[in-house]
């Protein structure tokens, strides 16, 4: 049977991504940068409005966004924005004027951090795996679950970026940029903590610089704490922080030390990986959960 057309939004907090399509072979995208969201959800709507002209009725539309978000299709709240320390964004009814524009189709919201997770599981690095986490480690840091084939919500959602994680003042004097936590993970090892730490753009510091061994420490130490609750198959680490390649050895070898024999992991160099999806998980995790309303 022949996929349904669908819609995907990645809803970030510099930009927003808008595609249709069926699969990684086959997808159509807009991005734009996020501004108000009067205007940035009117470009969105445009977009799919423009994209059925051409394409035929949309039958699904999957949302990953920033957050924190409500994501429990119970909450009244379900659909919006909340906290977030993007002030125009604070308590921003993402869902409604997207509905109102398209209907009585079937909506998923979740937030992009669990649409990469999950579209990582149905064409990435997670393909067949019932148990995996996906980390983006970029502006800021956010971890989705995937839990005996589901993604795992809780009450809302988990918030992984914001675990506390040891940090040693005597090597690290940086107090860390979480404006609810100071020195938090995302605090401590996000794009932006790294940048005003060294001063210098992430991407011209050099491999051998120290601001790596700080870095993979940090996430080894993250992945430590969610290998042991979660007791995840693999981790999949994306974002911009991540394209610094030579982190991943760097982490695996941390984190096998840490370990310590006592979780049985059978090949580290399997367990943390890249995403099979390069920069489209969100996008197309997106996908796969509007599909999973039309299948
Ligand atoms: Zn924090």
């Amino acid at each position: 049977m022949k996929p349904s057309l669908v819609g995907a939004i990645e809803a970030g907090g510099t930009k927003f991504v808008c595609a249709i399509g069926t699969d990684p072979q086959n997808i159509e995208e807009i991005r734009f940068p996020t501004t108000s969201p009067e205007e940035t959800i009117q470009k969105t709507i445009d977009f799919f409005k423009a994209k059925e002209i051409d394409s035929g009725k949309i039958q699904a539309i999957g949302i990953g966004t920033f957050g924190p978000a409500e994501v429990n299709p119970k909450s009244e709240n379900f659909g919006w924005i909340t906290n977030t320390p993007k002030e125009k964004w604070q308590k921003t009814d993402l869902i409604t004027p997207i509905k109102n524009a398209f209907g009585d189709i079937p909506f998923a919201f979740d937030t992009d951090v669990n649409a990469a997770a999950w579209g990582e599981g149905r064409w990435g690095a997670a393909q067949g795996l019932d148990h995996y986490v996906y980390i983006t480690v970029g502006t800021g840091i956010g971890g989705g679950a995937v839990n005996d084939g589901k993604i795992l919500h809780g009450k809302n959602h988990p918030e992984m970026g914001h675990l506390r994680i040891p940090k040693d003042s005597s090597i690290d004097l940086y107090p860390g940029c979480c404006p609810f936590h100071g020195d938090c993970l995302e605090g401590l090892a996000s794009g932006t903590a790294i940048k005003e730490r060294w001063n210098t753009d992430p991407s011209f510091l050099p491999e051998d610089h120290k601001a790596w061994e700080l870095e993979s420490t940090y996430l080894a130490d993250a992945i430590l704490n969610l290998t042991l609750t979660l007791s995840p198959e693999r981790f999949i680490l994306g974002g911009g922080v991540m394209e610094q390649t030579h982190l991943f050895p760097m982490i695996r070898t941390k984190l096998n030390k840490r370990l310590a024999g006592y979780v049985e992991i059978e090949n580290i160099d399997n367990f943390v990986l890249p995403p099979g999806l390069g920069s489209k998980s969100g996008v197309l995790g997106a996908i796969a959960l509007a599909q999973d309303l039309t299948s």
